[in-house]
């Protein structure tokens, strides 16, 4: 069975063709600039040198189309027809309480899907655009959305309730939802695979930190807590969104900046967080970089990023009542040994220690905590698409 996985951005479409018969992906790509002028498609058949697709992409219809015709090329396809594409799963960000798992995508989804627009505004509405422009192009094939949402919708309501009025909650859905879902359910079940162990006896922490970073405690399977709330703002200091800060700075910095609400939302998703703090760039690699080369703020960048995280850990121990493994995942977390030995400095009491040596690690799945470490801590890199895949394979069936 091959599934074709669709994850749509504003002007961007992400896509993996996977065989689902022993989970290998056979073409992968990204359209970008979808749109704009300068639109390409950039195509991988495994095994084959990548290749670049200028041609114009006026809108994501057009870039899947483009990214179709691409699949069934005679030089660098990967299947010889569209028949052979038995499946379409698509990542959908924001699935609000309506879907605590993966759906098979009907009309009625769809237009629940569109309810939830409100909390996503600029995320869920390319991923329903990609669903439509899917159901056109390959009318009889079953789709499935997965939500960046669902896993965390088994928190308990002390965790998912903001200390603002109930009603607010009730009428608007204002509650902490979480992201990145997909990422952490993976790397947990990882973590069963890696110990032998069943979740269901463990406490496991995970550290989703990329460009967008969260963490999550996960408690006999089920996420308990995690860092991102309504919004993916929330939580963590990111490569450009600010995480926790006081809200009465929203209003203090309107007020005495004379800023619209479009320009406080743009400082604090794309003009903040360690590009904030540093002044240097949002890409940890940069930051490392200046940071020893003596740059002072690139460092404090660092620190505060490492030092908050730090907090988080310490605060999903005690509110698991302990912690039993803790994972590192995605861009930083997988790549950056120095990042991960600042942020478990200081934790031995928690009972984690990490092996220098077996920290000098990138990219692999693999253990780097010391023997005596009662934590175990590994390095996982995420697969958020052999997720969706996996999903959509049980559904369509
Ligand atoms: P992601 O959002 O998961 O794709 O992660 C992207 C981020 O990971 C980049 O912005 C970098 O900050 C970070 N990153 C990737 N590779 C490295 C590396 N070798 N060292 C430090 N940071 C890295």
């Amino acid at each position: 069975m091959n599934v074709l996985i669709i994850n749509c951005g504003s002007s961007s479409l992400k896509y993996q063709l996977i065989n689902m018969d022993d989970e290998s992906v056979l073409a992968k790509g990204l359209a970008e600039r979808i749109g704009i002028e300068g639109s390409v498609v950039k195509h991988e058949k495994t095994g084959q040198d990548k290749v670049i697709i200028n041609d114009s992409m006026a809108n994501h219809k057009d870039a899947i189309n483009i990214v179709l015709k691409a699949l069934v090329d005679s030089k660098y396809g990967a299947v010889k027809s569209l028949k052979e594409i038995d499946a379409v799963g698509h990542r959908v960000v924001h699935g609000g309480e309506k879907f605590a798992g993966s759906v098979v995508i009907t009309d009625e989804v769809v237009n629940t899907m569109k309810e939830c627009t409100d909390l996503a505004p600029l995320h869920n509405p390319p991923n329903i655009i990609g669903i439509e422009a899917c159901k056109e192009l390959l009318p009889n094939i079953p789709m499935v959305g997965v939500f960046d949402t669902a896993f965390h919708q088994t928190m308990p309501e002390e965790a998912y309730i903001y200390p603002l009025p109930y009603e607010l909650y009730q009428e608007l859905g204002i509650r902490r939802y979480g992201f990145h879902g997909t990422s952490h359910k993976y790397v947990s079940e990882r973590v069963s695979a890696l110990t032998g162990k069943s979740n269901k006896e463990l406490k496991i922490i995970t550290c989703h930190l990329g460009n967008g970073a969260s963490l999550t405690a996960i408690k006999d399977g089920q996420s308990v807590d995690t860092s991102m709330g309504m919004t993916p703002l929330e939580g963590l200091v990111m490569g450009t969104r600010c995480g926790d800060i006081d809200p009465a700075i929203v209003t203090f910095l309107m007020n005495k900046k004379n800023l619209s609400i479009q320009e406080i939302d743009n400082l604090m998703n794309k003009k903040s967080g360690v590009l904030g703090i540093s002044g240097v760039s949002s890409d940890f690699r940069d930051i490392e970089e200046a940071a020893d080369k003596g740059d002072k703020r690139a460092q404090l960048a660092l620190d505060k990023f490492a030092y908050t995280v730090k907090k988080y850990i310490g605060s999903y121990a005690a509110a698991m009542g302990g912690v039993d493994v803790l994972v590192f995942t995605a861009g930083l977390g997988e790549n950056s040994g120095p990042a991960r030995k600042q942020i478990c400095e200081g934790l031995e009491f928690l009972g984690i220690e990490i092996d220098d040596d077996k920290n000098n690690t990138r990219g692999k799945e693999v253990e780097i905590s010391k023997s005596s470490s009662k934590v175990k801590v590994f390095v996982i890199p995420t697969n958020e698409e052999l997720m969706i895949a996996r999903d959509t394979k049980t559904l369509a069936k």
